[in-house]
């Protein structure tokens, strides 16, 4: 029987083992330890970030980024709306209210424009927003040169959720280094995993020092377990952190393959009508290419839907999923500000992300494109 075709699935190297194998001959199997300073190291190796802290999720990481800028019960928080509900729940665990920016269609990350518009108005209505949570989504860098420059000229801090866009870069600078702080998922659809875990970069070591602090119940030095914060259980295992070493051996290749997927679609489905892509705007994105999404504009496919196409391949054991759904459309955040333009609306409407594995095969990727044409009868 043919195996199902995976949209993004863990891809092991071999090069995990020998991490795995010697935390268990040491008997380092508890969080924290040497493969989770490994990691840290390399890491901050990878992405030129002064510092790291690795936790338990991208999620956990997003969550500690908000508490260290200060972010506290009935603040604001501006927030990319095209994205997974993991950027924005952090900001409701602190009690305060996300305020959803929409998407321009050049890289369908946060518009420039409607930030500006957005911290206008809020500052208008006599609350200046808190911080901004800044979306790279499905590892395409967003305006980074105009959207710090928005964030800096009202001197809001900015954190970057890469999760999706480890080892992207903009003008030549890692995706997670540009606001106060960056943060990592290594959760096993990612491009590379540590089978669930995070991180958190940042060029100011005392944020990455108050992340551990939190993440490990917030002990004060004392040996009594004196506690004067609310801490949290959010550290990284020394055995997931070993995945991840070994992992972090071959990024490149992973970086290289998840790209080549996305060239390849590119190229097999060139010239066919109502079929577009996320594309790099210019030299200085460079993205992962995470996941490789397409538009289906049924206007030009001859009718032909979004939703044709995954029910099509779905029958053929072929997982697709449709772009993340806007977060200003979930019902959870039905009554919270919302600057919106339709773009991100149009693209969930009508866009689905491809198969993009690292390990698909050749044979696989063929099978998706036979799919996708005959679905469009091309
Ligand atoms: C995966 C993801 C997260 C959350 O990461 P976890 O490690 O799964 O908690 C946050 N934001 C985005 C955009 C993601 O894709």
């Amino acid at each position: 029987m043919k195996e199902k075709i995976w949209l993004s699935s863990p891809h092991m190297s071999g090069k995990e083992m020998k991490y795995i194998e010697e935390a268990f001959r040491r008997n380092h199997v508890f969080p924290l330890g040497p493969n989770v300073t490994g990691l840290e190291e390399d890491i901050v190796r990878m992405t030129g970030a002064g510092h790291c802290t690795c936790l338990s999720s991208g999620t956990a990481a997003i969550h500690l980024a908000l508490i260290l800028l200060g972010v506290k019960q009935g603040d604001e928080v501006i927030c990319s709306s095209f994205t997974f509900s993991a950027s924005a729940n952090p900001i409701a665990y602190q009690g305060a209210t996300p305020v959803f920016i929409d998407s321009e269609s050049m890289t369908w990350n946060m518009s420039p424009d409607l930030l500006e518009s957005a911290i206008k108005d809020r500052m208008s209505k006599g609350k200046k927003p808190s911080a901004i949570v800044l979306v790279h989504l499905y590892g395409m860098p967003a305006q980074l040169d105009k959207l710090m420059s928005v964030a800096n000229a009202y001197q809001i801090p900015v954190i970057e959720d890469a999760a999706e866009s480890f080892g992207s870069a903009f003008d030549g600078k890692s995706t997670g280094t540009f606001g106060e702080i960056g943060v990592f998922s290594f959760n096993g659809n990612k491009i590379i995993t540590t089978s669930g875990g995070g991180a958190m970069v940042s060029a100011n070591p005392e944020y990455c020092k108050k992340a551990l602090f939190l993440a490990t119940q917030a002990r004060d030095a004392a040996p009594h377990y004196q506690h004067s914060h609310i801490g949290y259980n959010y550290r990284m295992s020394n055995i997931c952190a070993g995945i991840g070493r070994g992992q972090m051996e071959v990024l490149s290749d992973r970086i290289a393959k998840r790209r080549e997927n996305y060239f390849f679609y590119r190229e097999m489905l060139a010239g066919i009508p109502g079929i577009s892509f996320q594309n790099e705007p210019d030299e200085r994105y460079f993205s992962n290419h995470w996941l490789t999404t397409i538009l289906i504009d049924p206007g030009q496919a001859g009718g032909v839907t979004r939703e044709d196409i995954y029910t099509d391949l779905a029958r053929l054991d072929i997982e697709t999923r449709p772009l993340w759904k806007p977060m200003h459309l979930q019902p959870v955040f039905a009554n919270v500000p919302a600057y919106t333009d339709g773009t991100s609306e149009r693209l969930f409407r009508n866009g689905l992300c491809l198969p993009s594995s690292s390990n698909i095969t050749d044979e696989e990727r063929r099978a998706v494109v036979d799919a996708i044409r005959h679905s469009l009868k091309h």
